[in-house]
């Protein structure tokens, strides 16, 4: 971009900010790129980064604006019945909101990140996905903020500066084969027999948080109400939709693309093919999450589940009526239908036909 725009005659100028470190400044010692996580996490863990930079004093408006359409005239929500009103308090916007949340996950739950992180029922997170994808808040203040937090002995801290560092990982993936954003990353798996049909009752059926598996379907819906959803959820979602359900996760990654309020190109790819095993490190084939043991170990009350799912229960809480606020009308749910009583795939018949194929493959 800024090559084109000084051959235009304009001046143009790059201020980093958007990752810790340029993608090309992180090399390993024969010069190559990382392809593994945890060597670059040691490459980088003890590296300078600069404090953010400032906002720019002024900014200076074109002497006259060009044609514009009023967004508005778009009726991009006319699909989503009331679906903005849902997600609205939801949503942290700007920077303001964004330094406030950072000040309070250091000061209340950075300590005890490592063991809340996998439970989806806690505000143990940082929640700040969806202001690090906006640029509202910069991954160099959060650096710098997770680094006093260890100094001062926060435990959990240096774990949460890892998962910047995924962040950075994927960011940095992205840069050096730009391939793995919409196909396989190790090419072998073109040729894998996944389902790559979006049309498909059974797709429907996992968007709209039915497949009959609670877990998967808390999830779903959380989604489609927040415009977030859990990491531990979203790798369950997405591990059942590749595996047990042997759909192309082209087909997720791009539902996830739709419903995301913190969409992130690079994170979102890396995420997918991680889970489906076509990434640069990926889980292993034989890593089928069930659904059930991890709702045991992660959600044992089942709060996260009753928070989001509003069938069966005799007074469901508000959270799980604004999901059938939130969907289409022509979807045609109802928090008086029957939750159904069987699953879409069974877990053990889905993880054997799983392995079966992945053992299968010739690659
Ligand atoms: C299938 C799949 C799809 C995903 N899609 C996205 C996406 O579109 N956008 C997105 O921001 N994240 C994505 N993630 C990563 C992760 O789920 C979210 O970053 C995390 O849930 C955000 O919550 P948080 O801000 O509270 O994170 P925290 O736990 O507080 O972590 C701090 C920050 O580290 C980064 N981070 C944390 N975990 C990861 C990870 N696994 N990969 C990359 N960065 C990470 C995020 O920027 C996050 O805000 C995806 C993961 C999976 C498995």
């Amino acid at each position: 971009m800024k090559k084109a725009l000084k051959e235009d005659g304009l001046e143009a100028e790059s201020h980093p900010g958007h990752v810790l470190f340029e993608p090309w400044t992180v090399e390993t010692k024969t010069g190559g790129y990382y392809k593994v996580y945890t060597p670059m996490w040691r490459a980088v863990r003890g590296r300078d980064v600069g404090a953010a930079e400032p906002a720019p004093s002024s900014l200076s408006p074109p002497d006259s604006w060009p044609e514009s359409e009023a967004l508005k005239n778009w009726q991009m929500g006319r699909a989503m019945n009331r679906g903005a009103e849902v997600c609205h308090p939801h949503q942290r916007v700007g920077e303001e909101a964004a330094q406030g949340r950072l000040g309070w996950f250091m000061a209340h739950a950075v300590g005890d990140y490592r063991q809340h992180r996998d439970l989806p029922a806690e505000d143990g997170c940082s929640g700040l996905s969806e202001n690090l994808t906006y640029g509202e808040i910069s991954p160099r203040q959060c650096w710098h903020a997770g680094w006093r937090a260890v100094q001062e002995g926060g435990k959990g801290a240096e774990t949460w500066l890892k998962e910047l560092v995924w962040r950075e990982f994927a960011y940095h993936l992205t840069y050096h084969s730009p391939r793995i954003a919409d196909r396989n990353w190790r090419e072998g798996w073109e040729r894998f027999p996944w389902n790559d049909n979006e049309d498909r009752k059974a797709v429907l059926r996992w968007k709209q948080g039915r497949t009959g598996i609670p877990f998967v379907d808390a999830a779903m819906r959380e989604m489609y109400v927040t415009g977030k959803m859990h990491n531990r959820a979203r790798m369950i979602v997405a591990s059942y939709l590749t595996k047990h359900m042997l759909t192309h996760w082209r087909i997720g990654q791009r539902w996830f693309q739709d419903c995301l309020t913190d969409w992130d190109p690079a994170s979102n790819a890396l995420g997918w093919q991680w889970v489906a095993g076509s990434g640069p490190d990926a889980a292993p084939y034989f890593r089928i999450f069930n659904p059930d043991t991890q709702a045991e170990k992660f959600d044992p009350d089942g709060t996260y589940r009753r928070r989001w799912i509003a069938e069966g229960q005799e007074r469901p809480p508000k959270t799980a009526l604004t999901f059938f606020d939130a969907v289409p009308k022509s979807w045609n749910l109802s928090p008086d239908d029957a939750y159904p009583d069987a699953p879409l795939v069974g877990l053990s018949e889905g993880r054997a036909r799983a392995l079966e194929a992945y053992e299968d493959r010739d690659f």
